[in-house]
């Protein structure tokens, strides 16, 4: 048995408790929280940290197959000039180079106190490794294709490497087929997905604008996304030309899966927020929204307005994007910069983000919070002032 206290334990499903203890059985499990009085062994036996103690972080969104280009994208070119230079890297790193940098990227992960993943495919590259299950992961395999006639292959081949990645680990809940983004799908593979989505229940993702030039691809068919596409020999007239942004063009095909996380929001308006929340019957429990900051300031260098999604209620989680896009996979890192941005939001709002719900939409209950029966993984926020993540604040994970 360990007992562990700091100034504050943050147990998520309720509130605060300073100078709280954790009472946790060998195998990790929690088997009490309490004020320092409701425990009854001598404080020899309780093991104190200067900070705040929370449940493990919940990475939401990741694209782990992508960690050997570190650095290989220049900052601030927009979507469509990433989207250019990320194609361009995709030849050139040997298969030693991509495994060791996976490798590396999940043991960031696990030090900076990350407990599960949700994270993208778009090929085999991470199978092994997540295999060996040091993590918990939720695998979405990625699809895309603009070409009506080809919806059916491309689901199927979508099957095919999910397939690979149930059987390599064993898990055949832990894993979805999702659509890659609003402009890059038709219309077919959208209705295959939902279709299967419904049967299945599944848990599903889809980035959602992340910038302004996607909606002008359904409004206008214009901008620098549709430069860059016919650059690739890519017919943007295959988008429809709905006169809607693109989140109210496409998330009508997705309503009727089990859960929907949209990715980014970084131009999501208040009106595309009440457009989603009207699709489901119980948004609470169907809709969540993703923030990856500071991919969005690598990217596009710009923030999305979350008080926005908090006047709305909605469920909001945090993931790291990809290494392609962000100097590293820490959730730590990206409550500091909503922090440093949106310093009106409590520290307890973007814990429950990095914390609660994610372990909701990826269906761990283990996870999530700090409670009795549960084993959540602990982590020790250290320099914490006056309640607020600042730029000092360090990450230690405790269990
Ligand atoms: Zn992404």
């Amino acid at each position: 048995m360990r007992y562990i206290s700091a100034d504050y334990i943050y147990p998520i499903a309720s509130r605060p408790i300073k100078n709280g203890v954790i009472a946790i059985n060998d195998d990790g499990t929690i088997t009490k929280v309490s004020p320092l009085s409701g425990i009854k062994v001598p404080k020899s036996e309780i093991e104190f940290f200067k900070g705040i103690i929370c449940p493990g972080f919940i990475n939401t969104h990741c694209h782990l197959e992508l960690s050997h280009l570190r650095s290989k994208i220049s900052k601030k070119s927009g979507m469509a000039g990433f989207i250019e230079q990320l194609i361009a890297l995709r030849i050139g790193f040997s298969k030693t180079e991509i495994k060791t940098a996976i490798e590396k990227a999940e043991k960031e992960m696990i030090d900076n106190g990350v407990v599960a993943v949700g994270d993208i495919s778009n090929t085999n590259k991470t199978f092994v490794q997540k295999a060996k299950r040091n993590l918990i992961y939720h695998t979405f395999i990625e699809v895309y294709n603009l070409k009506e006639k080809e919806a059916q292959k491309t689901f199927f081949k979508g099957m095919t490497l999910l397939s690979e990645y149930a059987e390599l680990t064993g898990t055949e809940k832990m894993c979805a087929i999702v659509p890659h983004a609003p402009y890059t799908m038709s219309v077919g593979l959208l209705k295959q997905i939902n279709f299967v989505s419904h049967e299945l229940q599944s848990t599903i993702t889809i980035h959602n604008q992340e910038s302004k030039e996607e909606s002008e691809l359904f409004i206008s068919q214009t901008g620098k996304l549709k430069d860059s596409f016919e650059k690739m020999g890519i017919k943007v007239s295959r988008i429809p030309l709905t006169g809607k942004n693109s989140i109210q063009s496409t998330l009508p095909y997705l309503k009727d899966a089990g859960k929907v996380l949209l990715v980014h929001n970084t131009y999501t308006s208040k009106e595309d927020i009440k457009f989603a929340k009207k699709l489901f019957t119980d948004f609470k429990k169907q809709l969540w929204f993703c923030t990856c900051p500071n991919a969005n300031m690598y990217i596009e260098n710009k923030l999305p307005d979350y008080n926005k999604f908090i006047e709305e209620k909605v469920n909001i989680t945090v993931g790291t994007d990809s290494l392609a896009s962000n100097k590293s996979l820490s959730i730590l890192e990206e409550l500091k910069t909503i922090s440093i941005h949106f310093p009106e939001i409590p520290l307890q709002t973007l814990l429950t983000w990095a914390t609660k719900n994610g372990a909701d939409f990826l269906n761990l209950p283990e996870l999530g919070t700090i409670e009795k029966g549960k084993k959540p993984g602990l982590v020790l926020l250290k320099n914490v002032k006056e309640m607020k993540i600042t730029k000092e604040t360090k990450a230690m994970r405790l269990l």
